[in-house]
């Protein structure tokens, strides 16, 4: 399956993931093939802090951050503000949605992304709050409220607390593992957090609701993901399944923009594909593939 054809990657609104938009601090809009359509993000890192620091990672942090924390109540403003430009058309008319017509109309969903992870923010549920309040009070019922997340805080309190708000409102957790083991984990996400915390977590979301697994496949110094390291990648799927979670998803992805380590290079969709073939054999999940 080859994700959303109907949104090509050349679209300027698609290359295009700047979380700058006019005025607005933490709140933007981008078209997305993952979500098919218009996603409206909420930055809540707007200090760029990350517990990973992939290779692959495309936030600026040489730009000094224009306000450091997300606010619950600045979320509240520029969310409905977005939302209302979406609806009535302005979106459209915007030159970076030229290409997109109509489609920005549409809000597929509301995601919890931004300049870095969102469960390290210390007001998580809050601001999880503030946004599902805001999504029930213009009336979309039906617009999914989406974490993206690196699964590291997953297991913090009070991100648990949000992880239930989010249920409660048409809620998905879309969860990054891009390897198989610690080793390679440590070459692709070069984190201070250890491989079996992520996996954990993983497991202890998945228990709870289906979680969607994204993945980025790369080359690094020219060599794609060996054959053991994506054997490895599919038994630690395997064993979220057996020990009771549940997967819905994975989306295989590649390097779409330019990276800050030039020998962080994207794969052809010939060889997406592949990756993606074996994964679906080895597991009998069904993937999604964003070449
Ligand atoms: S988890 Fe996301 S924000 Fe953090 S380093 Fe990786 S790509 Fe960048």
């Amino acid at each position: 399956m080859s994700g959303n054809p109907a949104i090509p990657n050349h679209w300027q609104s698609v290359r295009d993931h700047s979380r700058a938009w006019e005025e607005f601090l933490l709140v933007y809009p981008v078209v997305s093939r993952r979500s098919g359509g218009l996603s409206i993000g909420v930055n809540l890192n707007p200090d760029k802090r990350c517990n990973f620091d992939c290779v692959y990672c495309e936030v600026d942090r040489h730009t000094p951050p224009r306000i450091l924390k997300a606010d619950p109540d600045r979320i509240r403003t520029e969310l409905a503000a977005m939302i209302r430009a979406a609806r009535s058309g302005e979106l459209a008319r915007h030159p970076r949605f030229r290409e997109t017509g109509d489609l920005t109309r549409r809000i597929r969903d509301i995601a919890f992304s931004g300049d870095g992870e969102p469960t390290m923010v210390p007001n998580f549920a809050k601001c999880v709050r503030a946004a599902a309040e805001v999504k029930e009070a213009e009336g979309l019922h039906d617009t999914k409220l989406v974490l993206i997340t690196d699964a590291a805080g997953l297991d913090k309190a009070d991100v648990r607390r949000g992880l239930e708000i989010l249920d409660a409102h048409q809620g998905e957790v879309w969860a990054k593992l891009d390897a198989g083991t610690e080793d390679y984990y440590r070459r692709v996400n070069r984190s201070h957090v250890r491989f079996d915390r992520i996996l954990r977590n993983l497991l202890l979301t998945a228990r709870q609701r289906p979680i969607l697994i994204q993945t980025l496949f790369l080359k690094l110094h020219g060599q794609p993901m060996p054959p053991e390291e994506l054997e490895a990648y599919c038994r630690r799927l395997c064993d979220i399944l057996d020990q009771g979670g549940r997967i819905g998803e994975v989306q295989a992805y590649t390097i779409a923009r330019p990276t800050p380590e030039p020998w962080a290079t994207r794969l052809e969709p010939s060889e997406l594909e592949t990756f993606a073939e074996v994964i679906r054999q080895r597991t009998g999940l069904p993937v999604s593939v964003y070449p």
